[in-house]
């Protein structure tokens, strides 16, 4: 009797370490490893950005610049687009200053990455019309 319980007693424990082995085998699964610079060159750049590596940077670069739009702070800009008022801001999106088309190499690394807001970031991918429009006008009268 007592030999049978300790059976029973190994042989959850044992059921119980292959769950966990198990349960450890599919979260492995779940995070593939991909070869970014390969994928984003053949235009696979959706994969990268709901990736879980471009998850984890995009949250240490929000981390780093402590969630304010470094555009509207005027901590930093493209050399073309400038903010017209200096204003604390929430940031939400993460922006490649190099573009990963440009430099897939440079997708994870998070001095390439800055955090805007999603006002500031139409702004630097020129994605406003009304700015578009007022560029137009200033180009054409300066
Ligand atoms: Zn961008």
């Amino acid at each position: 009797m007592v030999l049978l319980k300790k059976t029973n007693q190994y042989r959850e424990i044992e059921i119980s370490l292959l769950l966990c082995g198990e349960k450890m085998k599919k979260r492995r699964k779940r995070r593939v490893y991909h070869n970014w610079i390969y994928e984003i060159s053949k235009g696979n750049t959706n994969l990268f950005y709901n990736s879980t590596d471009f998850d984890i940077a995009r949250e240490k670069v929000l981390e780093r610049d402590h969630y304010t739009c470094q555009f509207f702070l005027g901590k930093w800009n493209d050399g073309i687009h400038k903010p017209d008022k200096i204003k604390i801001v929430k940031a939400n999106t993460v922006h490649h200053i190099i573009s990963i088309k440009e430099r897939p190499d440079l997708a994870l690394d998070l001095n390439n990455l800055v955090s805007l807001s999603f006002e500031a970031h139409e702004i630097i991918e020129d994605r406003l019309k009304k700015h578009k429009k007022y560029k137009k006008i200033t180009e054409e009268r300066w």
